[in-house]
């Protein structure tokens, strides 16, 4: 009790994780302790309205807070699509939750809370975290590759995320594995966002498994097709099954191609790799590493830690309190890039 008051003390920072099913919310200490937490479906309420849910999530933690006494110094929060981090918003047309397309959220939650709120996309929000409190916290330079029902990447090079010349940086998703290749959602040709992502394989599975009476996927999902997961993949893959062993194969060749490309191009101390589909591929470390060393060069391969870690939601709300934390430090330093409070 007594280090729950000190953590208390210390105020803390609404972390909030947008994903495409599920709105993750908690109190981040600036040390990373998570005091407390909630979760609630993104569209709980039918299709279009995770704004909705997103303010009323915030404005629960924001009473919590108030009930307990623990001050805020602000919001952070990670979004599931390409964002503008000085408008406050996903700017892509294709992305998961289209709900929240063009959407000033970060604006919105100013009006609602009084607090400053910054916004960016939920891997680099991850990054930062990971860079802070996690895995990566003596890295120089970090990779996080989250594999999820989609597929995104986060570059943190001494400190600092490296967002490119639009804020886009880091798209590793979309890295081409295979020439003229088939398109992604995103219209991108042959990347790796179309053979690794959760949604992906399981769609993948559900076409392949329609015809095949004797299919294990079949099997789990009690035979209606429409109901295989990717975690079924996996699970009938290990079991023998032709179809999804074909795809597991697919998407275990296409990751170790883009790990290999990304320590060739990076030369990183580490690449962690997170997410929900990260459960399945654990069992499969050793071949991904193996078929990640075809693709790369020796020396590189050798130097280099790449880490699989099953993802957990206090990591990515420490994310989103890393965002927060970094973008205010960041404003602080250079005033020219904006105010840090209202603006
Ligand atoms: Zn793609």
């Amino acid at each position: 009790m007594r280090d729950l008051a000190r953590h208390e003390a210390e105020g803390a920072i609404i972390g909030i994780d947008v994903g495409a099913s599920t709105i993750a919310g908690g109190l981040v200490t600036p040390r990373g302790a998570v005091l407390a937490s909630v979760q609630r479906p993104t569209n709980a309420g039918g299709p279009g309205t995770a704004l909705e849910g997103l303010l009323s999530l915030v404005a629960q933690l924001q009473g919590e807070a108030r009930a307990r006494g623990i001050a805020l110094q602000g919001v952070g929060m990670g979004l599931p699509g390409l964002v503008d981090v000085d408008k406050g918003m996903m700017v892509a047309e294709k992305h998961l939750v289209p709900g929240l397309t063009r959407v000033p959220i970060a604006d919105r939650m100013r009006q609602q809370t009084g607090l400053p709120v910054w916004v960016d996309n939920d891997v680099n929000a991850l990054a930062l975290g990971e860079a802070r409190y996690g895995e990566g916290r003596d890295a120089r330079s970090l990779v996080v590759l989250a594999i999820g029902t989609g597929l995104g990447g986060a570059l943190v090079i001494d400190g600092a995320l490296v967002r490119g010349r639009s804020g886009y940086a880091g798209e590793f998703g979309h890295m081409t594995v295979l020439l003229n290749g088939p398109a992604c959602f995103a219209g991108v040709h042959g990347c790796l966002c179309r053979f690794l992502g959760g949604e992906m394989i399981a769609r993948e599975a559900r076409i392949r498994t329609g015809q095949r009476r004797d299919s294990k996927m079949l099997a789990l999902a009690g035979g209606d097709s429409a109901a295989v997961t990717t975690q079924m993949v996996f699970l009938a893959a290990e079991a023998g099954d032709e179809v999804a062993a074909r795809l597991v194969d697919d998407a275990c060749e296409a990751l170790g191609a883009c790990l290999g490309n990304t320590l060739n191009g990076l030369n990183p101390d580490m690449v962690v790799v997170t997410g929900g589909v990260v459960n399945s591929l654990l069992p499969l470390q050793d071949d991904i590493l193996r078929r990640t060393a075809k693709y790369a060069l020796a020396e590189i391969f050798a130097d280099t830690t790449i880490r699989l870690l099953p993802s957990d939601k206090s990591s990515t709300m420490r994310g989103a309190a890393a965002l927060f934390l970094y973008e205010s430090m960041r404003r602080t330093l250079s005033p020219s890039l904006g105010p840090t409070e209202e603006r």
